[in-house]
């Protein structure tokens, strides 16, 4: 009965896809952790158990106003390979060495802090490319504010670019563009301007809403200035958090170093990590032994937009877990023994997506408002038709969005976006590369491969009203 009205399905019906497991239960009946995931599943509802002790209420509480203060922003460089998302890192990373501190950026641990001449920080996220940003975000984790999209003006908006400028939008995450290689004879700007005009994106100088800023990040043009684009970004956004309270992150990377143990790299998204205290990372918790910022110096606490290596966990917990400071051993241990356990039981618990067989019921039980679908095909003017006639479909109930469409095999990374963006993928003439295929499976993502236009657009109708599962 109770997990029939969360679900807001009728009892009989709950009790009838027991029945359907072997299961003969009565309305009252308490019903185990695993039936209720197999029932809940079955009704298009992902489970979590929520341990009375195991709720995320340090980060649900909402802060008071006076108590945010302004956090550095924390930005992810993408764009096309070759167009220097990595010698900007680097160029970053070297010129910010602050004057007067010893040593530079000398460690990797997946994320950098650097100060600017103006005084202000940002925090870079050292693993460029939207495939790391998307995987993070598949996991749950958002923890970009600002996206830096690199493009090489010697060369064009590339494909990769566009698929760059898609996640980044899906994510909801604004765009500062750097209009890279500029110290080269052939740049050309205003090409690069042109042509990102053609896909609706203006850049300020010609009157739109996207900054750009010309740099070379070879010899160090233009990219101080690229930076204060970024915090301007970041002012208009306002990044804030609060600072004094138990610290609360994402993991961005975790290793089993042989002479120290776990290694795991934290970034604070809001209140503070300090020495001793105890973190519940994922399934894995401890005291904090250790800590080092990105320059291999000790450090005692780290705040909000911080990253910092931290030894004493008692495992690697994934990039993308959440992690928290806990008040109480016990209870992390607790809850870590927990999470271990559920994963034990469930294996690799992968979030459920939406398939189209499950739209129609999705819809009638009043669960589904948007369709995400991602169309990818084998020329540019299909995909186009196909676009247009899915954004038709849209009702007074469901919207459907197209968030990324382009020519080519469907990739590794279109997947990642769907998990990411919970999408459907649609292929018109093209096939998903086998990687693709097997990231598919295990993410469950629905990939509908079409060679008519109209059969594409009749059978997402007919899932739209619920009529797909009727026919099969
Ligand atoms: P990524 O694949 O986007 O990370 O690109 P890289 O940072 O590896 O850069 C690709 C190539 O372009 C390298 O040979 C860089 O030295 C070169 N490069 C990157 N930025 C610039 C620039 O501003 N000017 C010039 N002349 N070369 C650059």
């Amino acid at each position: 009965n109770d997990l029939a009205s969360m679900m807001d399905v009728s009892v009989n019906d709950v009790i009838s896809a027991c029945m359907s497991l072997g299961l003969f239960v009565s309305i009252n009946q308490r019903l185990d952790a695993e039936t209720i995931s197999i029932v809940a599943e079955e009704f298009g509802f992902e489970t979590e158990f929520v341990d009375s002790e195991d709720q995320e209420s340090v980060e649900e509480e909402e802060d008071k106003p006076e108590d945010l203060v302004e956090r550095y922003p924390i930005v992810t460089v993408m764009g096309h390979v070759d167009h220097g998302k990595t010698s900007l890192l680097d160029y970053v990373r070297k010129a910010n060495v602050i004057a007067g501190e010893a040593g530079g950026i000398t460690q990797h641990i997946g994320a950098y802090n650097v100060e600017l001449d103006s005084g202000k920080k940002i925090t870079f996220l050292d693993t460029p490319g939207h495939e790391a940003f998307t995987a993070m975000r598949a996991r749950g984790a958002q923890v970009t504010d600002i996206a830096i999209i690199v493009i090489a003006t010697d060369d064009n908006v590339m494909p990769q670019t566009k698929e760059a400028i898609n996640h980044a939008q899906a994510a909801g995450v604004p765009i500062v563009f750097a209009l890279n290689k500029v110290d080269r004879p052939a740049a050309n700007p205003d090409k690069i301007r042109e042509e990102l005009s053609q896909m609706n994106i203006l850049v300020e100088e010609w009157g739109g809403k996207f900054q750009a800023q010309e740099i070379s990040a070879k010899t160090g043009q233009g990219v101080e200035d690229l930076l204060e684009k970024v915090l301007l970004e970041a002012e208009l956004l306002e990044v804030k958090a609060n600072p004094n309270k138990n610290g609360v992150g994402t993991v961005i990377e975790s290793e089993l170093d042989k002479g120290r143990g776990y290694v795991s790299t934290l970034l604070v998204q809001s209140g503070t990590v300090r020495m001793g205290d105890v973190v519940l990372a994922g399934p894995h918790y401890g005291k904090v032994k250790a800590m080092f910022n990105e320059r291999g110096q000790k450090i005692t606490e780290a705040g909000p937009s911080m990253p910092f290596s931290l030894l004493g966990l008692s495992g690697a917990p994934n990039a993308g877990d959440k992690f928290r400071v806990m008040d109480d051993e016990k209870e992390a241990k607790n809850i870590a023994t927990k999470r271990l356990q559920l994963q034990r039981e469930q294996g690799v618990r992968t979030k459920k997506h939406i398939t189209l067989d499950e739209i129609g019921r999705r819809i009638a039980i009043g669960d589904f408002q948007e369709l995400n679908v991602i169309i990818k095909g084998d020329v540019d003017g299909s995909i186009e038709a196909l676009s247009d006639s899915l954004l038709k479909l849209s009702t007074d109930q469901i919207q459907v969005n197209v968030i990324h469409k382009s020519v080519g095999q469907i990739s590794e990374s279109d997947v990642m976006l769907a998990a990411a963006s919970d999408a459907i993928i649609v292929g018109f003439q093209v096939r998903p590369s086998v990687n693709a295929r097997k990231v598919a499976e295990r993410e469950e993502i629905d990939i509908r491969l079409y060679s008519i236009i109209y059969a594409a657009i009749d059978e997402i109708k007919a899932a739209m009203e619920g009529m797909l599962a009727a026919k099969i």
